[in-house]
């Protein structure tokens, strides 16, 4: 390739990059998803982003994928993972949100997933429900919320809120058991129903669950009511707040 045929295809890569851009600003983002990658140098001078081919046609990930892999820390998993479109919740997401929080915090909150603002922020538990929690571990553990993790089941936001389903649990999931095996808690705390559900692998409803120890990777989980659930059923703290205290007894901070 010539020096200018060389520019011309840069500046055209440029304006492509400018104009998705301007689409993210339209629709109030205010910069680039992590996750944002060009999928070929080569790109035709008018070529627009193009939405990512349909999942089916994608391998889902089998445990192997992360579990075969010498990985030493939460950064190298999130490397790992890079721009994960192992199950079809890839396309609908603005971006991965991985988790949060000390990568080697005694406790971890696990929800089911992103739902809208954590989609946008990149973060789980950052909208109402999240401000809950925060209240939670804050006001209630007297805890800071960077000293404990914050992750989900899946790590992309299911559409319209939905449940993720039983592939998209499947390809996911080896990023959480890595997770938690990488963090090593001392305990796990399974917000609502489908997280504990799916954690322990039963279907025995979240009011039988609630309140007693079980074990996921050999570490200690008690489940709990999702605070998503609470803002509509505020009755139901005092619930939350008895799992909470026989956390912090079993933390020695009560
Ligand atoms: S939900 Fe998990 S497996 Fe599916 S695309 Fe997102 S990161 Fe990958």
């Amino acid at each position: 390739m010539t020096a200018d045929a060389a520019r011309t295809e840069l500046r055209s890569i440029a304006d492509s990059l400018q104009h998705y851009v301007e689409i993210l600003k339209e629709g109030g983002l205010g910069g680039l998803p992590r996750t944002l990658h060009m999928s070929s140098p080569q790109a035709h001078p008018q070529a627009r982003p193009q939405p990512p081919s349909p999942a089916e046609d994608r391998p889902i990930a089998s445990p192997a994928d992360i579990d075969g892999q010498a990985l030493d820390s939460l950064a190298a998993l999130r490397d790992a993972i890079g721009d994960c479109r192992r199950c079809k919740l890839c396309e609908h997401r603005t971006q991965i949100v991985f988790g949060v929080g000390d990568p080697h915090a005694e406790l971890v909150f696990i929800g089911e997933g992103p739902g809208a603002d954590e989609d946008l922020r990149g973060e789980p538990f950052v909208g109402r429900a999240g401000q809950l929690l925060t209240e939670i571990i804050t006001k209630g553990m007297k805890m800071r919320r960077e000293e404990v993790y914050i992750a989900n089941v899946v790590k992309c936001r299911p559409p319209h809120n939905r449940n993720p389903e039983t592939d998209e649990i499947a390809a996911c999931e080896p990023f959480l058991r890595k997770q938690i095996e990488l963090i090593q808690p001392r305990i796990i705390v399974a917000l609502g129903a489908f997280a504990a559900q799916t954690l322990l692998q039963t279907k025995t409803p979240i009011s039988r669950l609630r309140g007693v120890w079980h074990t996921y990777q050999d570490t200690k989980l008690m489940p709990t009511l999702h605070p998503a659930y609470l803002l509509r059923n505020p009755r139901d703290k005092r619930l939350v707040w008895q799992d909470i205290k026989a956390v912090l007894r079993e933390m020695g901070r009560l």
